[in-house]
């Protein structure tokens, strides 16, 4: 089936959907993003994703082409227009096209952003790695600083990607000085004496949506959390790990550079938090 994408205002089908070549997404990757997930029909946690646009369009001193109201109803229509039950819709908006390439940002008062939606149709609820867990293997982070902002800056998380697929993993975890950052997509965690240990906030990871959703329903269920740094030898040690995100949940890791967690099955605590967090934010989804 041929998608109906949304371009700059226009509703067209994936295939008649065109931006400029010199768009500062396209040549800078000036642009930056969000992924929500969709589960019924519906959007999971909008409020969460665009309290997050907004703060990453602010942090880079960019214009949405959109008001929030209106990115809504965007959403809303590519869902209906495509049928989507379960899956997701992918938002970007880009600085605009700026005559030839320029470092010096453009005027947007003269350069309009640019916005590009697409949805895709992915089973969230039934996952196969949910049931059987995902390995991992460590990669030392070397994206830029300001990893708070979801940019479209992608090609380390590829290339981390890359070498995890290359060793027969599904994801990385990244490592700076000796400890982990986060997923190449997702927040990273471990379990120990069944206490959640996760990074804590700063400009060194992304503030995840689901992270925040999720350490809510861990203290609500009166798990303790700890927001503090570990390593890869402590989460080797760990009685669980998982990563989250806003299209995987809660997923659990049963290996990490080769060495099993616990005795190499999901744990349960990931397990339980996933079912919380559908549980809940379905109650919310819009
Ligand atoms: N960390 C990174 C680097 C990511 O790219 C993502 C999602 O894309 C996440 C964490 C998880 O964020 P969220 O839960 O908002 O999807």
């Amino acid at each position: 089936m041929t998608r109906t994408v949304y371009v700059n205002g226009e509703y067209l089908p994936e295939t008649e959907a065109k931006v400029s070549i010199f768009d500062r997404g396209f040549l800078m990757a000036d642009a930056v993003y969000e992924v929500t997930s969709v589960i019924g029909g519906k959007l999971i946690d909008f409020a969460g994703h665009t309290a997050r646009l907004e703060r990453s369009l602010s942090e880079l001193e960019m214009a949405s082409p959109v008001t929030m109201d209106e990115l809504l109803a965007i959403h809303r229509e590519l869902i209906v227009k495509n049928n989507i039950d379960e899956g997701g819709v992918y938002l970007q908006i880009t600085r605009g096209a700026g005559s030839d390439r320029d470092f010096v940002w453009p005027d947007p008062e003269e350069v309009p952003g640019g916005i590009v939606l697409f949805t895709f149709a992915k089973p969230l609820l039934n996952s196969k790695t949910m049931d059987e867990g995902i390995k991992v293997i460590s990669v030392e982070d070397l994206r830029w600083g300001r990893r708070d902002i979801k940019t479209t800056q992608l090609l380390y998380p590829s290339f981390a990607k890359m070498q995890a697929k290359r060793a027969g993993c599904s994801d990385a975890w990244l490592v700076e000085d000796g400890f982990v950052t986060e997923g190449y997509a997702n927040n990273a965690y471990i379990v120990k004496d069944g206490t959640i240990i996760t990074r804590q906030l700063s400009s060194d990871i992304l503030h995840g949506i689901t992270r925040a959703a999720i350490l809510r329903f861990a203290e609500e269920a009166q798990i303790k959390v700890e927001e503090r740094p570990f390593t890869i030898a402590e989460a080797q040690e760990a009685d669980e790990a998982f990563v989250t995100s806003a299209t995987g949940f809660s997923q659990p890791v049963i290996e990490i550079d080769g060495e099993m967690i616990a005795d190499g099955t999901p744990g349960p605590i990931a397990k339980r938090l996933r079912e919380i967090y559908v549980e809940e934010m379905l109650k919310t989804a819009i």
